[in-house]
């Protein structure tokens, strides 16, 4: 692991494409003295934003606190694909949830992508959006998988266009000869500037009310009949609490850290792509995925820049040279890229649990939490706010759905847990390669 090293971070914005083209820089106060909430919300990115708009939208008085500035987090520095569905394999929550609910959260999987539709729209959030998209094959069996992913999505009354295509087929969207096939979702999925629809979000919850403070971690969550969030200068006394934090909340609530363990994965984006390039590259301007383990992600910029993300993995450390290591894998998928000069490089911590399903649950009574989208919470994210807000106004089914699945903790207690993963990452890494 000599090529790792922990990333260096600052409270402010990582140096990534997406905080040199935000909208605009945040400068919220910090938490000073006591301050009354129905709810106070921990963590500022898109699980924490958009609980605090779902429920300021019910007219609930609300507080967010934010260690650093609002989506400093993965949510400001991800790859910006919008990704349907919430967890995968829903067969094997049967037991806890029965057929009703594995049916819920295959609808919720479809509804997550829609409220960012809706969102945009209705706070005319100026961030990008994009519709289409392309899980790409590298083996004939993931063709077989995605011929089976869109019969699936089909039997079961899935809205969106999903189209199939050959070698060659696919090249009108992905014009590179590292893929055998890959299916387009047309119109479901797509591609966003994560930052700056995390910024719409939160200016949207602010002018419903939401105070916001930045720089000021909570240190310290008092459980009680009146549960409050403590930072080093202040305090949130509220009727409930939401805690958002996911990967980098560290151990402030035990229970939930042994059962997310942060994940690094990695982003550059290019210098911005001729005309010429565009075409040799991603001439229908999806989002791009391949089905491995440690995948591929990658996408062009409003500014047609090539943005290439990759290189996950479980040690939560960051390679000596993020910008050198993915342009190597850029240029395995798009060669003609060579030229190109590299302008940002970053990268970011995922939550991932065991099952890859996401957690929400009850820590008490009146302290909630939401954590370990696993990779893929961009878009399930405003689905998680939206069930926990309606939770708490009284309609609890949908949340009860993810509630009631058992989460088990990571294997090997604090210190052993990151180099058994890392070497279980290994194994899927070697049969990504058969
Ligand atoms: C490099 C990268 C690429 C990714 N690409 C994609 C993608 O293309 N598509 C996709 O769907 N998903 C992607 N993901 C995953 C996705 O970004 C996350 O699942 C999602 O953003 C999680 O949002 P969140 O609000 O739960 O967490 P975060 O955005 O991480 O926000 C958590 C926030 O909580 C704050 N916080 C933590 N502890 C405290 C505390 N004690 N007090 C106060 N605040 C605290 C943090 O400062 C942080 O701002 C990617 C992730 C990374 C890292």
């Amino acid at each position: 692991m000599f090529w790792l090293k922990p990333s260096q971070e600052t409270s402010e914005h990582t140096g990534s494409y997406y905080a040199a083209t935000a909208n605009w820089q945040t400068d919220y106060p910090q938490l000073q003295g006591e301050v009354q909430a129905d709810v106070a919300i921990i963590g500022g990115g898109f699980t924490g934003v958009n609980t605090a708009l779902e429920l300021a939208e019910r007219g609930y008085k609300v507080v967010l606190v934010e260690a650093n500035r609002i989506s400093w987090g993965a949510s400001g520095r991800n790859g910006g694909q919008i990704i349907g569905g919430i967890g995968h394999d829903h067969h094997r929550f049967e037991k806890w949830i029965g057929k009703e609910g594995i049916r819920r959260i295959f609808d919720m999987g479809v509804e997550c992508c829609e409220i960012i539709r809706e969102r945009v729209a209705k706070y005319d959030i100026q961030c990008d959006l994009k519709w289409g998209y392309g899980s790409v094959a590298i083996k004939p069996r993931h063709m077989r998988e995605f011929e089976q992913w869109r019969e699936y999505q089909e039997k079961n009354g899935y809205p969106h266009k999903l189209e199939l295509f050959d070698s060659q087929g696919i090249k009108a969207y992905v014009n590179s000869d590292n893929y055998i096939g890959g299916l387009i979702n047309h119109n479901g999925y797509g591609h966003v500037h994560s930052l700056n629809l995390c910024l719409g979000e939160a200016r949207a919850a602010e002018s419903l009310g939401v105070q916001i403070f930045e720089q000021s971690r909570v240190r310290n969550i008092v459980h009680g009949p009146r549960p409050e969030v403590h930072t080093d200068q202040g305090v949130v006394k509220a009727k409930y609490v939401v805690t958002c934090g996911n990967a980098y909340m560290g151990d402030l609530e035990p229970k939930l850290a042994c059962k997310v363990l942060p994940s690094t994965s990695c982003v550059i984006a290019t210098e911005p792509l001729s005309e010429a390039q565009i075409k040799q590259t991603l001439p229908a301007d999806i989002a791009v995925c391949d089905p491995r383990t440690a995948l591929d992600y990658f996408r062009l910029t409003a500014d047609k820049r090539m943005l290439f993300g990759g290189l996950s993995n479980y040690t939560g450390l960051e390679p000596n040279d993020v910008v050198g290591t993915l342009r190597k894998k850029m240029l395995k998928v798009f060669p003609e890229l060579a030229d190109l000069r590299i302008d940002y490089g970053w990268s970011g911590q995922m939550g991932i649990g065991i099952n890859r399903l996401t957690q929400l649950g009850r820590l008490s009574d009146n302290v909630f939490y939401i954590q370990a989208y696993s990779g893929h919470g961009v878009a399930p994210s405003h689905m998680t706010a939206r069930v926990t807000a309606e939770m708490i106004a009284g309609h609890a089914e949908r949340f009860d759905t993810f509630a009631k699945v058992k989460h088990m903790s990571w294997p090997g207690g604090k210190l052993l847990r990151r180099p058994a993963m890392a070497l279980g990452m290994m194994y899927y890494k070697i049969l990504d390669e058969l």
